[in-house]
């Protein structure tokens, strides 16, 4: 069964898509919690950060290295930005496909509630 992540990525459900690559996609968030809210997703449907394989080490790898890129292209670099990542019930996650939320556009408070 897909998850909703992976019928974004196959255009079966509609997004606004920001980034793209051979091993990644970046779109907005549906409920954003700041002026800029992305979603940056490994095109291999790895469900939780804590559940990734020493074989996904290069693919993680490049996800934070396309969180910069992103960033520099919606505007964040000068002004900063959050990076988050929820795992499990505790964590507030929803959909079980790893995903990187970047956040920015506002200050942001800390510690997260
Ligand atoms: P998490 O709660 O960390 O699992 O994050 C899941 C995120 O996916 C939430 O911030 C939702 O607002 C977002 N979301 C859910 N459905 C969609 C969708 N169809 N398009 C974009 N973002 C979505």
């Amino acid at each position: 069964m897909p998850t909703l992540f992976e019928k974004i990525i196959a255009r079966e459900i509609p997004a606004e898509i920001v980034y793209e690559d051979d091993l990644c996609l970046a779109f907005r968030d549906i409920s954003a919690q700041a002026p800029v809210h992305v979603l940056l997703i490994p095109k291999k449907p790895i469900p939780r950060v804590g559940e990734a394989t020493e074989e996904d080490q290069d693919l993680l790898g490049h996800l934070l290295l396309k969180v910069g890129v992103v960033a520099e292209q919606l505007g964040l670099k000068d002004t900063g930005f959050r990076i988050a990542v929820n795992h499990g019930k505790d964590g507030g996650e929803t959909v079980p496909h790893m995903h990187i939320h970047l956040l920015g556009g506002r200050p942001l408070t800390w510690p997260p509630g």
